[in-house]
């Protein structure tokens, strides 16, 4: 047993992305560390709260997939409106493809009112065990994880709403892809 690894808590690097035109500002590219990417006008993601939040949920979904920050030191993690993501040549609410991309719009839900939401969670697990098929039963198991993190303040563009976190939005039939 090697020392217990460091929480890189003041490493994630947040770059605003202009969403119409593309053009990106003053990006550091760590070595270290996560760097998240906002394509998005979800209220949430501009909180004072965003990176707090995004950090411990990154955090509680380490634990969760026994994994540490070490799985997820030098992705990115990039958030955008489009409701549909091409991953892999199918379509998805988030992806894990060596990076991670999620929406913050629910096709049930509409825009999610907080990080917590979104599908983060379930790609945190694809970063730390792989398994693309979803052949692990931690993927149907995530009632705990979702107490954990849901109750906290949420955002929307009226004001402040619930953040109440679904494992229905997480969770994903074993042994399909
Ligand atoms: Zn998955």
């Amino acid at each position: 047993m090697g020392a217990k690894p460091e929480r890189v808590f003041g490493s994630v690097v947040v770059a605003a992305l202009i969403a119409c035109g593309g053009s990106q500002q003053g990006e550091a590219h760590p070595a270290q560390g996560v760097r998240v990417v906002l394509d998005t006008t979800a209220p949430f993601a501009a909180a004072p709260d965003f990176r707090a939040r995004l950090d411990n949920t990154i955090d509680a979904a380490l634990q969760y997939w026994g994994g540490t920050w070490s799985d997820v030191d030098g992705k990115s993690i990039t958030l955008v409106d489009d409701q549909y993501l091409d991953c892999n040549g199918s379509s998805a609410l988030g992806c894990f493809d060596g990076d991670i991309r999620i929406t913050t719009r629910d096709p049930g839900i509409g825009t999610f009112a907080c990080i917590e939401e979104t599908v983060l969670v379930h790609e945190i697990g694809h970063a730390v065990i792989g398994d693309p098929d979803h052949t692990d039963p931690r993927w149907m198991e995530m009632d705990a994880l979702a107490a954990e993190l849901s109750g906290r303040a949420g955002y929307s563009t009226d004001g402040a709403v619930p953040c109440v976190t679904y494992v229905s939005v997480w969770r994903h039939p074993l042994g399909s892809p």
